[in-house]
């Protein structure tokens, strides 16, 4: 989608992944916030955050929810165990100028091990049946 800076499209795809309407490897979900892991994974454990709210950035978003959103980050981010504790980047984009390419707010967690390059941006699919041992195993953590 064209970045216009301004309306939210409810077709974008992860308002169709909250529709239920294309797949993903959720990890965690509450009344407010989803979370799934990263089809292009930029290091193991590359997850995603995203509000339930209809928002395109950080300047769309209801205060509330984005700290619903980033409370959400918090918890989880050290609970998954691809981090070497909790070494962590939490990265979130606004706007096509700033790399965003999908405009549904969404945070990014990405795990993060000394030495340890992180891949080059939407460089290559992941297999999806590690991302499925992946979200297998961050939800046994998080379910502890
Ligand atoms: P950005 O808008 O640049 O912050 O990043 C959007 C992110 O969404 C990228 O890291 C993509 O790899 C990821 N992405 C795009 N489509 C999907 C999808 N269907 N499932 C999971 N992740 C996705």
């Amino acid at each position: 989608m064209a970045d216009n800076g301004a309306t939210y499209d409810p077709e974008n795809i992860f308002a169709k992944i909250l529709k239920g309407e294309i797949p993903c490897h959720k990890i965690y979900e509450d009344e407010d916030t989803f979370a799934f892991l990263d089809i292009m994974p930029r290091t193991d454990g590359h997850a995603l955050v995203i509000t339930k709210e209809p928002a395109r950035d950080l300047f769309a978003i209801s205060p509330g929810a984005l700290a619903k959103v980033m409370a959400v980050v918090q918890t989880l981010a050290p609970k998954i165990k691809e981090a070497s504790a909790r070494r962590v980047l939490i990265q979130q984009f606004n706007g096509a100028a700033a790399g965003q390419t999908v405009f549904h707010l969404h945070v990014h967690i990405v795990p993060r091990k000394a030495g340890v390059p992180m891949r080059p941006e939407a460089a290559k699919m992941a297999d999806p049946e590690e991302l499925k041992a992946t979200a297998e195993k961050i939800k046994a953590v998080l379910e502890g």
